[in-house]
């Protein structure tokens, strides 16, 4: 792993790892002792880190890290809570970056649009393809951006996708390249992280 010095340390409570802070997912305890991710970095109180990974959630929760992080007893947790939590705000943030494409108008949505932005090399950057996508629809838009080395991944359904963007339902999406694309990539990484898909 390679880190960068001049970027804040911290340990992980999971694997012990002594990894960049911006790379672990800060956790703080309530004042009731309930164990919060605080993914923003906002929440006020000491904080412990974690790798952003279920093994690692698990290896803390099961030596009572939080514990000894918070040097206070927390209220009973399981990786399925926390991960499932996190998760979940990931996804808000996946959604509200797919929220702020429509916005800007930097998007192209549905199989037809995507399929003919595949054919122009470079033209994007990330393809969305809803879960409920049909298989050989799904299989054409990924043999073609397989080809560009472009990220592909299945989030949602039609009907959701379809919202977001204002439309009628949408079975796949394409971002361009730029940085909302680098953003929604990141993001999405860390979501498949903690998420165990990939
Ligand atoms: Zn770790």
């Amino acid at each position: 792993m390679t880190q960068d010095r001049r970027q804040p340390q911290r340990t992980c409570l999971g694997c012990r790892e002594v990894k960049d802070q911006a790379r672990l997912i800060r956790f703080v305890r309530s004042p009731d002792g309930v164990i919060l991710a605080d993914l923003k970095g906002r929440l006020p109180g000491r904080g412990a880190y974690l790798c952003n990974t279920r093994d690692c959630l698990a290896a803390a929760l099961r030596r009572k890290q939080f514990d000894r992080a918070f040097q206070k007893a927390c209220q009973p947790a399981t990786v399925e809570q926390l991960a499932g939590k996190i998760a979940g705000e990931l996804l808000e943030h996946l959604v509200s970056l797919l929220g702020m494409a429509r916005k800007s108008a930097k998007f192209v949505a549905g199989s037809n649009a995507v399929l003919d932005a595949l054919n122009r090399k470079g033209a994007l950057s990330v393809v969305v393809l809803a879960r409920d996508i049909s298989p050989q629809i799904g299989e054409k838009v990924r043999r073609k951006a397989v080809l560009q080395k472009i990220v592909t991944t299945e989030l949602l359904d039609k009907a959701e996708l379809g919202r977001i963007l204002g439309r009628a339902e949408r079975s796949v999406v394409g971002l361009p390249d730029g940085k909302l694309a680098e953003a929604f990539q990141k993001e999405l990484l860390r979501y498949q992280d903690i998420s165990g898909e990939c």
